[in-house]
């Protein structure tokens, strides 16, 4: 390890974005390049701990000290060598991951801890701009045929593995371009689309064969994927949004979040002229407080929205943590993301009761109530706080309260896999109850994280290349990654 005191010498530092009043008015990557000396710094502040907690902070296990250390001596193909060996699409991860290995970082104890996250995605970048990500041709062909169903990252982590195992992989994607959520959820500013596009194009030299605009169960039958292919993995998402069931929600101008940046997302892809739903001069509520929320926060606000508040029915988070959320537990802190900087009011600890709406049956209001939070018999429970209750005016609300589970439209049933009350499907080891499919991404543990996807494509893909093969030398979580890695691509 070279730097022995970089933990001392140096502060976290991450990059300056563009300023708020410049960044609404595009839907560009909103932080600015950090190069350099700068970012030796910062890889030289990890402290090469004996236990690295990051480590297991990661979902993917990522050998976090081992790539800080070779950013430090300025070895890049070193550092992307060690990082792809557990991360299919750091490029990714790097841009939108909120980096649970930085709330696990030992520096944290009482520093601010290592900034993680910012190297992966420079390590990432640097990779490609010297030319260390080419395709790689898998040097065995085994003659099975795979077809991973859905291109968002738990599918496309999945396909990568598999084609790299030697199967002939074909992914099935039902919208007109690959990515899922990454494409069509996740905004722009947060994740341009060009660096999706540059990583399909590798994979497709690598021999993944990409069927887009295929809706599996509508435009080709389930039966004749079972027939035709010797495993399936279900990678469909859980895009079935949670409703809210509150009077009035039927009226104009209530909708589900993702009817608004999805759309987005295909205007500024050039798919569609213009968003159906306009938030100019509109007074927006958004009811989350989660990711999804903020991503609608920041997109009204490039509408050029009157006014946006947030609602939140949890209770304000602390600034720091408390004694009941120690390290190394994620942080459950006050977050602050750059669509909240480019402004928003946020209301926590509010129920919505009603929409309120005028004779045309456009939504005009909701009505609210305060609520104080209280523990009771172990847990916490709300009480509406009397005399509290008031109309906040609203033409456009979002619903952003998270998902239900995959979509329910017969497709499990179409390839017999049973679910769990109707929702999530039962799966052993990712492995469905129809023993020739498998199950990996939001489709298995429910709505997530892009970092949570492509483990699970990493670790279903290990399962599926078992069932055809016998046993499989893909590489597995905690099984000594980059030696294995090694075996395969060398
Ligand atoms: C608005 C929003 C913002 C988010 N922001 C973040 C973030 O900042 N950081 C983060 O880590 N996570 C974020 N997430 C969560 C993250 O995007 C998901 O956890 C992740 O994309 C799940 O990946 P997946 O591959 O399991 O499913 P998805 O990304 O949902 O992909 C599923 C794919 O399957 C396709 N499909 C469905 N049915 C069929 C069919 N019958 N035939 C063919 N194809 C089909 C869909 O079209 C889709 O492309 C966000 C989610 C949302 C909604
Ligand atoms: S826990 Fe933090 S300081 Fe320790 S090895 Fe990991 S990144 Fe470095």
């Amino acid at each position: 390890m070279g730097a022995k005191e970089g933990f001392i010498l140096f502060k976290r530092e991450l990059p300056e974005s563009r300023k708020p009043e410049e960044r609404i008015h595009d839907y560009k990557e909103i932080y600015k390049p950090f190069e350099g000396e700068k970012l030796n710094h910062q890889a030289a502040r990890c402290m090469d701990c004996g236990v690295p907690f990051c480590h297991q902070g990661c979902p993917l296990g990522n050998i976090i000290p081992d790539f800080n250390d070779a950013v430090y001596r300025n070895e890049w193909e070193e550092a992307f060598q060690i990082l792809r060996s557990t991360n299919n699409f750091p490029e990714f991860t790097g841009r939108i991951c909120p980096a649970p290995c930085e709330g696990s970082c030992v520096l944290g104890i009482n520093k601010d801890p290592v900034a993680i996250e910012l190297i992966e995605k420079n390590i990432a970048e640097k990779a490609y701009e010297l030319g260390f990500v080419k395709p790689k041709m898998p040097t065995v062909k085994t003659g099975f045929k795979v077809a991973v169903i859905g291109s968002g990252p738990a599918g496309l982590a999945a396909a990568d593995q598999l084609n790299q195992a030697g199967h002939e992989v074909t992914l099935f994607e039902k919208d007109k371009k690959v990515g899922g959520l990454l494409r069509y959820g996740i905004p722009d500013f947060k994740l341009e689309k060009w660096v999706i596009e540059r990583r399909v194009e590798i994979m497709e030299k690598e021999g993944v064969i990409f069927s887009t605009g295929t809706e599996v169960g509508f435009n080709i039958k389930a039966e004749n994927i079972l027939r035709n292919f010797d495993a399936v993995v279900l990678s469909t998402g859980a895009q079935q949004p949670r409703e809210l069931k509150i009077k009035g929600s039927n009226l104009k101008g209530v909708h589900f979040a993702m009817e608004f940046l999805g759309k987005q997302n295909q205007v500024i892809a050039g798919e569609i002229p213009s968003n159906p739903i306009s938030a100019e001069g509109k007074h927006v509520l958004v009811i989350g407080g989660g990711d999804t929320g903020s991503d609608c926060i920041g997109t009204s606000n490039r509408h050029g929205a009157a006014s946006i508040t947030q609602l939140e029915l949890l209770p304000k988070p602390p600034k720091q943590r408390t004694v009941l959320n120690p390290w190394p537990e994620w942080p459950m802190t006050l977050k602050t993301s750059s669509s909240h900087e480019e402004g928003a009011d946020r209301v926590f600890s509010v129920l919505t009761k009603e929409f309120v709406g005028n004779d045309k049956g456009e939504v005009t209001g909701l009505v609210l109530v305060d609520l104080e939070w209280k523990e009771q018999n172990g847990r916490m429970q709300f009480v509406e706080i009397p005399g509290t209750t008031r109309t906040v005016p609203c033409d456009l609300a979002f619903i952003a309260i998270g998902y239900g589970g995959p979509a329910q439209n017969g497709l499990l049933e179409a390839f017999g896999v049973q679910t769990m009350d109707n929702t999530l499907p039962i799966s052993k080891e990712y492995q469905s109850t129809n023993k020739k499919v498998f199950l990996a991404g939001d489709m298995r543990r429910g709505q997530s994280l892009v970092v949570w996807a492509i483990s699970e494509g990493r670790e279903a893909a290990v399962k599926v290349d078992g069932f055809l093969q016998g046993n499989s030398l893909l590489p597995r979580k905690d099984e000594g990654y980059y030696e294995v890695e090694q075996q395969i691509h060398n």
